[in-house]
């Protein structure tokens, strides 16, 4: 295990040398990293926007592509909970397909306020309908098996832009500012998308929104032409929260650390992980096309531990928030840490929502709507 675990170091420094990205923020946050993932950005740079494939090999193979705008290579901290955001898509497939992982069995029925083997039929959602002829009704676990996998396995990096299925742009809004006078509507990069709003000051605005709006009739000039594009504002890495713990911004910083996590509230890292805010907007696209579903058609409790855990299925998996949370805690029970009893031994555990106690019933119930989280040496897989 140590020999795998020091090749995939090698690996991963050896990618990093040849992108030139700094070796220090590129450690793996555990040992099950799913192989097939590599960091390939940072490649455009700002004097072009249609960089050259001679770059890197360029894997072409899979169905959709993302594109990272010099303008996000260039933000600090993007890197990093960029490729965090995917690390939770693969940590979630994978416990999706156990048959013996019960922590996360329980963490998907708060999730989704349904058991992973529900059988009911739910729909698809209304992006989902006005995109497709068809929203027919899936089970739970069907939905969110078309989320998790798709987004661990079916994106590579393009350097050219016109080939991506979706665009990572960096600023505030920026490029929504139109060559042809229509204000904060044309995407004069990414053509024939609007919807998006060009933030100054970025204080003001959200941290990062996704727009798949085509107007109507506009040319696509040669690009995707099913694409969607998310634009990360400033304000998604301002204002880290102060606690007596120092908090960190990636899960790979608080597992450098060997920080002790327990009894934290999970609300507290949607707030505070970038990764979640991209997880998020990624859903939001084509083909996955999540909505933002609020408790009760209220669209401002889309969002929170206290809004998810409380929608019904048929609310709760059209609601991009949801699976967010479920990629979070997928990669939490990923987390391991020296056994301070037991130093001898090699690290174990890992995070997930209390186990079922009979005995403190009402205790269990209460730690696990509060969203906290709790350790187990010997988590399931
Ligand atoms: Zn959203």
């Amino acid at each position: 295990m140590m020999a795998k675990f020091r090749i995939l170091v090698f690996l991963t420094m050896l990618a990093a040398a040849v992108v030139g990205y700094p070796t220090d923020k590129t450690e793996p946050m555990n040992m099950t990293r799913p192989m097939n993932m590599t960091r390939q950005f940072p490649a455009p740079n700002a004097a072009s926007r249609t960089s050259s494939l001679l770059v890197l090999p360029q894997k072409v193979t899979t169905p959709y592509h993302y594109w990272i705008d010099p303008t996000c290579v260039n933000m600090i901290g993007f890197p990093e909970t960029f490729y965090e955001a995917r690390e939770m898509a693969c940590a979630a497939k994978r416990r999706l397909a156990s048959k013996t992982d019960r922590d996360f069995e329980r963490v998907f029925e708060y999730v989704f306020n349904a058991p992973k083997n529900d059988g009911t039929k739910y729909q698809k959602t209304d992006r989902w309908k006005k995109r497709n002829r068809s929203g027919a009704g899936k089970v739970p676990l069907s939905h969110v098996n078309y989320i998790f996998p798709g987004l661990c396995d079916d994106w590579s990096e393009t350097y050219t832009l016109d080939n991506a299925h979706l665009p990572f742009i960096c600023d505030n809004g920026a490029h929504f500012n139109t060559p042809i006078g229509i204000a904060n509507e044309y995407d004069d990069l990414v053509h024939g998308i609007q919807g998006g709003k060009y933030y100054d000051p970025p204080q003001t605005g959200p941290t990062a929104y996704t727009s798949c709006g085509t107007i109507k009739g506009n040319q696509y000039d040669g690009q995707q032409q099913d694409r969607c594009v998310v634009t990360v504002c400033d304000k998604v890495y301002l204002n880290p929260p102060q606690g007596s713990m120092g908090w960190a911004r990636t899960l790979s910083a608080f597992q450098q650390r060997n920080s002790d996590l327990s009894n934290v509230q999970v609300q507290m890292f949607l707030g505070w992980f970038p990764s979640t805010t991209i997880l998020h907007e990624w859903m939001h696209s084509y083909p996955y096309l999540l909505d933002d579903r609020g408790v009760g058609g209220d669209p401002l409790k889309a969002y929170g531990w206290d809004n998810i855990i409380v929608k019904q299925p048929a609310e709760s998996l059209l609601n991009a928030e949801n699976y967010a949370f479920l990629g979070l805690w997928a990669s939490l029970a990923d987390i391991r840490r020296p056994d301070p009893q037991q130093p001898a031994q090699p690290p174990s555990g890992g995070y997930t929502l209390r186990r079922p106690d009979p005995a403190q019933q009402a205790a269990v119930e209460q730690s696990n709507r509060e969203g906290r989280l709790v350790p187990y040496v010997d988590i399931t897989s």
